[in-house]
Formats: C-alpha cells, structure tokens, sequence
C-alpha cells in the first residue's frame, strides 16, 4: 500500500487564484485552504485545485452477488464486480462500513486501480463467469469521487458490461447529471423523510429527493431506493407513509428495501430492530409501492 497521490488523479477539479477554493460536489460546500481535506476526507485542496483524493485508490475490491447491493429486480442471479475507495460526505452514527467511509487516505489501507485496470478485471471475470456481467461502484460514498466513477464507466460500456452506482445520493444536481447517463441500475439510501434527520448526520434531503428524481427520469436506469430501519431515527409508521408516498409520486414502480439495522459504529450498544418492526413498516410502505422488500430479517 502507498500513501503517495494517485497517478491516475485527473485534473478536473474546481480551481482558483485564491487560498480558499469551495468544493461544488454537494451541499456542504467545504472551503478548503491549500493542504485542506473536506469533510468527506474524499477531496482536498491540492496546490489549488479541489481533487477527488481517492481517484484510482481501491481499498474494497469483492465478486457479490447483485442482490447484495441491494438490486431485487435487475439482473437477478448475476453477479457484479464491486469495489469502494474511501470517504462519505454524510456521518451517520450507524454506518455499517465506517472504517472505509469515515477514513481518509491515511486512514486505510488502499491500493492503485486506474479505470482501465478495473475493467481489464471486469472482462476477466466476465470470460470466466458468463453470470458476472457489471461493475459497482458501492462500499463508501462513491460519488465523492464522481469523476472515477465517470471515467471508469465509460470504459465498462466500452467493454460491453453494465455499471451499477450504490449511493445516498446527497450530491448536487450537477454531479448526477454527469454520471447518470452512464449508470445502467441504481440503488439509493433514502434515511428518512425527515429534514432534521439529514442534518443530524450533515446531509440535505432536499439533494437526495433531487437525485432520485433524476435517476428516475434516464430512461435507461433501473432505480431502487433502501432505507435501512434505525430504531428511535425513523421507526414510526407515519414516516414510513409519507417515505413511500413521497417515492409513489415519482414512481410508484420504484423497488423498496426496507431494512433491519443491526449495531454498529457509534450506536454499537443499541439493540437491532426488531423482525416484526421491519415487516410491519413494509406492509406501510406496500400501501402506495408496488415492489417493497425486507433486507437483515
Ligand atoms: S464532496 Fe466533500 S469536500 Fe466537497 S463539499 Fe462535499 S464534503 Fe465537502
């Protein structure tokens, strides 16, 4: 592993003649002076320029099954190559995969992937397994680093394979608008309905309702949405109602996972919700969608 900066680092960042530049990529809008690491610990200010730091720097790398993504109706039975970097823009207490998400490049260990290497892996794997036919994109927060996920999905169109994204979606519309057209399935966390719940964890609601609206308008991505169940965050049946009332407005096709929180991270001491509370809350949010899974039961 190495801490150096990434060969495959593109200069495509924000720039200015001033110390402080802002980072445009979501709602945060760090300013970072020269040296500066923004609150995702994704992106720094380097000599100028806000650069994705994890562009190139795997530190996840798995053959998964796709419905472990969650994808319930998209390729069901393939299989999809899925790797992560590090960072998130979002600090939830509950985060299943903190020590990727919460670290910076000193945080954990990663090594070198241009675009093209991950695609001569995807081809591999694909001639050795006919049934791994897509590459995600998942594990941290991968739109922090969109540019990578730009660059590489190009080139797994090229190669014939299909790219999948994993993402809470808090982005500006910017953003998605670049890499949605080049995303074949979708899967976005939607926390909650509630604006004081993305704010605990330093997100916007607003741009994840934006994002999945916008994944749903391409017309050549499948999108599903997961809202993991946290018990005493956003457990109650009124949430649930209006959750998927609001997702029914943009399409009521849209596939739901529901899921069971188990402990983790900061709230390793509470308890995981309970099975009945998971299936309760999907027969709720079965009253406006047409596709709503369990996930963890
Ligand atoms: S992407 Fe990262 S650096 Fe940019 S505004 Fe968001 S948290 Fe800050």
């Amino acid at each position: 592993m190495s801490a150096r900066r990434s060969a495959f680092v593109p200069e495509t960042g924000a720039r200015s003649g001033s110390a402080r530049i802002r980072c445009e990529v979501c709602p945060r809008g760090c300013e970072l002076t020269p040296g500066g690491i923004g609150s995702c610990r994704a992106r720094g200010n380097v000599g100028g320029t806000i650069m994705p730091m994890g562009y190139g720097r795997v530190t996840s790398l798995a053959i998964d099954p796709i419905e472990k993504k969650p994808l319930a109706c998209w390729r069901p039975g393939t299989k999809v190559l899925s790797l992560g970097s590090f960072g998130c823009n979002l600090h939830c207490a509950w985060c299943q995969n903190h020590i990727i998400s919460q670290a910076g490049e000193d945080g954990v260990p990663w090594r070198e992937a241009s675009p093209e290497a991950i695609v001569a892996l995807a081809v591999r794997a694909h001639e050795e397994d006919e049934l791994m036919t897509s590459v995600a994109y998942t594990y941290n927060e991968p739109l922090v680093g969109w540019e990578y996920v730009r660059d590489t999905s190009v080139l797994v169109h090229e190669a014939g394979l299909a790219n999948v994204l994993v993402t809470a979606g808090c982005v500006r519309e910017s953003v998605v608008r670049e890499v949605a057209p080049l995303i074949d399935a979708v899967n976005i966390d939607l926390k909650s309905i509630r604006h004081e719940t993305y704010s605990a964890v330093g997100g916007d609601l607003d741009a994840v309702q934006s994002a999945i609206r916008l994944f749903a308008a391409e017309p050549n991505c499948h999108v599903e949405v997961t809202t993991l169940v946290v018990p005493g965050i956003n457990d109650t049946r009124e949430e649930m109602d209006e959750l998927a009332a609001w997702i029914a407005s943009v399409d009521k096709n849209i596939v739901l996972h529901v899921t069971r929180f188990f402990p983790a991270w900061r709230m390793r001491k509470r308890t995981p919700t309970p099975v009945s509370m998971v299936y309760d809350l999907a027969d709720v949010a079965r009253a406006h969608l047409s596709n709503v899974f369990t996930g963890n039961c």
